[in-house]
């Protein structure tokens, strides 16, 4: 299978691409419509910087090689969520071109070659569903600043499909350039899918999957797709190139429409946008200001911090969780139990509450100290995670402090140890006999009494001390 992925991503400036409409998710319909978006004679579209500035980023983070000088084309067609009669897009002249992403898969790291990046504007939004009668049209979203990012016909099976639009995703988002949500269409992908006998040189005929709303039906459709292809060729048959939709309630495609050879939408450059030229200093600026991308900072997790490609991978999940580890870093050196907690009972209670480590309460130094009296054995993993955590998820600071008025702190008083430990030997008189006739693993059945007893106060190394040497 031979696939080409293209991905529509929309970037988070505040407003339009050539306007200063808001772009913002989920006004009523038709609020954010200038004479600019709507294309009425005399008005004048302006570059949004922003919207520039992040597409470079972008280009940057792909190892792109930045286009010095650009232009915008009006790339001409009717559609009724079109106002203008015409797109806003870079014809021949992508900001980007070139460079590549790097996945991880089951057969090891590959780059996903990219053909380009280029910037244009968003369409508004036809919707047959709301009325019997009629299409409903919002023109909400029309002007708002998109970047395409097209690949090479280089990615050969469903799971580089998946990685790929997953890192993309990952990429804006760690470089604060879009949402990446899917749902909300704020991040959308094509497939276009051929096949041909392993060896060919050629490339089959292809037919372009629209409607991919999540990372999973990319993977699917893909799959379904390339299964459809091969029966057709193998009964004999030929592909006929075609626009197809995916089905998400059967994971099928449909065909929309015959894919004409060429489109003619009459491209020109549009003459009321200024050509613009990128001065070195501009794009130097916008390197400068990068971020470490997660593939180097998975890295470093490894190398500086002794994590497993696991804890780092996941800790690299997002750049909030990320830049939250480094934070933890500057207050405790026990990073596998920083990793441990972020990655099991905080993530757990973010998970809960629908939230993530961008919004969390529990300042990073808190955390550092909860991990310390937890090493000093001041108090127990489970106590701590099931007792103090939810505590300091609400902004409170001080660990110890709650640990003594919750009356958590561990005793590793000897005498109010053996006191647990009588009683608890005395319930289970048969267990002791075995244990003195060699049945020694019974010590972790006892500790964990001692522990019920002391409602997790005990301290498991000392009373696992004093009970080998009481029953000696
Ligand atoms: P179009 O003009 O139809 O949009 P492009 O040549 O611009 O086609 O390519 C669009 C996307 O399709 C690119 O990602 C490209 O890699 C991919 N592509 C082109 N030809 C094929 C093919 N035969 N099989 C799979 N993908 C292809
Ligand atoms: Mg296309």
């Amino acid at each position: 299978m031979v696939i080409g992925l293209e991905i529509h991503a929309q970037l988070q400036t505040h407003t339009k691409l050539f306007c200063g409409d808001s772009i913002a998710f989920g006004a009523a319909p038709n609020t954010h419509i200038s004479p600019i978006t709507l294309g009425h004679p005399g008005s004048l579209p302006k570059t949004n910087k922003v919207a520039v500035a992040y597409a470079i980023k972008m280009g940057l983070a792909c190892n792109s090689t930045i286009k010095r000088d650009n232009y915008f084309a009006r790339k001409n067609y009717f559609y009724p969520d079109l106002p203008k009669g015409y797109q806003i897009s870079q014809h021949t002249t992508p900001i980007c071109v070139g460079g590549f992403v790097t996945i991880n898969t089951s057969a090891g790291q590959k780059k996903i070659e990219l053909n380009r990046i280029h910037m244009e504007e968003d369409a508004g939004k036809s919707m047959h569903d709301l009325d019997e009668q009629f299409t409903c049209i919002d023109l909400n979203r029309a002007g708002t600043p998109l970047i395409e990012i097209v690949t090479e016909p280089c990615i050969h099976s469903s799971e580089e499909a998946f990685e790929y639009v997953s890192e993309v995703r990952r990429l804006v988002q760690w470089i604060g350039i879009c949402d990446g949500n899917m749902e909300q269409g704020s991040l959308r992908c094509d497939a276009n899918i051929s096949i041909r006998l392993k060896g060919a040189t050629t490339l089959g005929t292809k037919v372009e999957v629209k409607n991919l709303n999540s990372i999973r039906n990319v993977k699917k459709a893909i799959e379904f797709e390339v299964q459809r292809m091969i029966e057709i060729v193998e009964k004999g048959g030929i592909i006929t190139q075609q626009t197809r939709s995916f089905d998400a309630s059967d994971d099928t495609t449909f065909a929309i429409r015959d894919k004409e050879d060429a489109n003619d939408y009459r491209y020109f450059a549009d003459p009321d946008l200024a050509p613009f030229h990128l001065t070195e200093l501009f794009i130097e600026n916008i390197r400068k200001d990068l971020p470490a991308l997660p593939l180097q900072m998975i890295q470093e997790f490894q190398e500086s911090f002794g994590l497993t490609i696991y804890d780092a991978n996941n800790l690299c999940a997002d750049k909030a969780t990320a830049d939250y580890f480094l934070e933890v870093s500057k207050y405790s050196v026990h990073y596998k139990a920083i990793a441990n907690w972020m990655l099991g009972p905080i993530k757990q209670q973010l998970n809960v509450s629908a939230k993530d480590f961008s919004t969390l309460l529990l300042l990073p130094q808190t955390l550092a100290e909860l991990i310390a009296i937890v090493e000093e054995g001041k108090v127990n993993f489970s106590v701590a995670s099931s007792k103090i955590l939810p505590e300091l998820m609400n902004g409170n600071i001080s660990p110890l402090a709650i640990a003594e008025a919750m009356n958590l702190l561990q005793v590793s008083d000897t005498k109010e140890l053996e006191s647990w430990i009588d009683e608890a030997l005395e319930g289970i008189p048969d267990k002791v006999a075995e244990y003195k006739k060699g049945k020694k693993g019974l010590i972790g059945l006892f500790v964990g009494e001692v522990k019920k007893i002391s409602k997790g106060k005990a301290d498991p190394k000392m009373v696992t001390a004093l009970l080998q040497e009481k029953l000696k």
